[in-house]
């Protein structure tokens, strides 16, 4: 048990339970005043609804992150491949002496020497 609850308050999940919490609380103590204590079924029922819907609203928020997250990571990478592609098709310019392949910045020729206009 103490280990249960050490986990849940060293989990992120923490705020996101104790909201959860602190609603169905509400539910609970709202439920009370309204109904009164004959009705124990809307008593019981009412916050247990809200406490179910709370959570899997909140899985479903986190499983929506995670895949827009994933969906970010994967177009990072695209772009990177299309960056690299787009650097490996840089223009290069053939040294007319020796034929050696210069960037199309190079003034000179790596390999010889010679001028590259
Ligand atoms: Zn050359």
């Amino acid at each position: 048990m103490v280990f249960f609850i050490d986990r849940i308050f060293k989990s992120e999940d923490f705020l996101a339970i104790a909201i959860i919490l602190i609603a169905t609380l509400s539910a609970l103590i709202l439920t009370y005043n309204e109904i009164g204590t004959s009705d124990v079924f809307y008593l019981i029922i009412t916050p247990l609804f809200l406490l179910i819907i709370l959570t899997v609203s909140y899985e479903v928020f986190k499983a929506l992150l995670r895949t827009i997250g994933r969906e970010m990571e994967k177009g990072k990478k695209e772009v990177e491949v299309a960056e690299g592609k787009f650097k490996a098709s840089r223009v290069l310019v053939i040294c007319p002496k020796c034929k050696t392949k210069n960037v199309e910045t190079a003034k000179f020729c790596v390999a010889c020497g010679e001028k590259l206009s």
